[in-house]
């Protein structure tokens, strides 16, 4: 049985020599890393599509940054963890993750289009095969079985890499045991291989959208809104599923205010609706890409000034040791004393509140 797409595979990159090919100059750094010969890293994988969006000359490009590996990956610092989400000790089947009572994520491959410079799920991502068809069935029966789950993630590696086929029978095994189950298919697709959004992938998920199949991707820059992206975006909103962006602070990439104000603007402008804004999770070599918490506050302090509620995500950064995401906004809530409490607005204007509690219903 065909398991991973054709369109997709069909469009890799995973020489030097092709991006040398296409006037990509690399950096010592870069060099290094391909002159390497053990990776602790994910394997290097482009799409064309998203490498014709690097700038050739820029060595800073964000789409570079992302995508083409650098020997910076290789400096591993004592505070990162191989599973940084302490995924593994939360599995109850194989391949399913329940870290919260009412959701569960379910890792449907380590395949990826373009294996992120900054993946978080370095274990899996280039690692993991598609699931057998004995792992799906136990975790579609786990779910039966607990009905206190109302939501089940759809994850990876990327849950479109796999074949058409090989993806409407996943969602269809755990609907035929939860047919009331929200699902959520987490994907970079969108962002780096937009054709692979075709009309057939279109009419499986519009056919599972019911009750609710929300689609959630990966923008981290604006220059990753393309038109072909918006298409792809648009497209699974035209058919009934609603679509969401996490975005990964990436130190070089994004970490300014005016670059994601650009992008959560650009995203609520094609109907994707901006959820998490993310602190990067602590995985080995990833220090280059690293903000610092105070640095990340002070953005996410400007962005609250600049942008509609609608335009702007929270801010959550997941805690070591799989203990689930804090949501990190400033409450408001300067302090309390009984039921009169100090509040203060985005402008730093603060006011009193007296809480007048609630009445007896008549
Ligand atoms: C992030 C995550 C979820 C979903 O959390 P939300 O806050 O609802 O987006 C569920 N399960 C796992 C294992 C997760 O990492
Ligand atoms: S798409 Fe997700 S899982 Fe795949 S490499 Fe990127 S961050 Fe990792």
């Amino acid at each position: 049985m065909e398991r991973e797409s054709d369109s997709v595979v069909s469009q890799w990159i995973n020489s030097r020599n092709y991006l040398e090919t296409a006037g990509i100059v690399l950096t010592a750094e870069e060099q290094a890393w391909f002159s390497a010969d053990t990776h602790s890293g994910p394997p290097f994988r482009v799409t064309r599509y998203y490498a014709s969006l690097i700038r050739e000359a820029d060595p800073a490009d964000p789409i570079r940054l992302q995508s083409i590996p650098s020997i910076l990956e290789e400096q591993l610092n004592p505070h990162e963890l191989e599973d940084p989400l302490g995924e593994a000790d939360h599995s109850p089947v194989p391949r399913l993750i329940r870290r919260y009572p009412a959701r569960a994520l379910f890792i449907t491959t380590g395949s990826c289009a373009v294996y992120c410079r900054h993946c978080f799920r370095r274990s899996i991502a280039g690692a993991a095969a598609p699931p057998t068809d004995a792992e799906i069935l136990a975790a579609a029966e786990y779910i039966g079985k607990h009905p206190e789950i109302t939501e089940l993630l759809l994850s990876g590696g990327d849950p479109l890499m796999l074949s058409d086929e090989r993806l409407e029978g996943i969602i269809r095994s755990f609907r035929e045991q939860r047919p009331d189950l929200v699902l959520r298919i987490c994907t970079r697709v969108p962002v780096v291989q937009p054709a692979r959004v075709t009309p057939s992938v279109l009419a499986i998920l519009a056919a599972c959208r019911n009750p609710a199949l929300y689609v959630v991707t990966q923008f981290n820059h604006p220059a990753e809104v393309t038109e072909e992206s918006r298409t792809a975006v648009k497209a699974l909103v035209d058919c009934g599923i609603p679509v969401l962006n996490q975005t990964v602070l990436l130190r070089g990439v994004n970490d300014s205010a005016d670059c994601l104000q650009q992008l959560f603007e650009s995203l609520v402008a094609v109907r994707a609706i901006p959820y998490y804004l993310f602190q990067l999770d602590l995985a080995p070599g990833t220090a280059h890409f690293r903000v610092s918490l105070e640095r990340t506050r002070e953005i996410y302090r400007e962005l609250q000034k600049r942008l509609s509620r609608l335009a702007l995500p929270d801010l959550s950064v997941d805690l070591p040791g799989g203990e689930g995401k804090v949501v990190l906004a400033d409450s408001g809530i300067v302090s309390r004393k009984g039921s009169r409490y100090l509040l203060r607005n985005q402008e730093g204007y603060s006011c009193h509140y007296t809480d007048p509690g609630e009445s007896d219903r008549v």
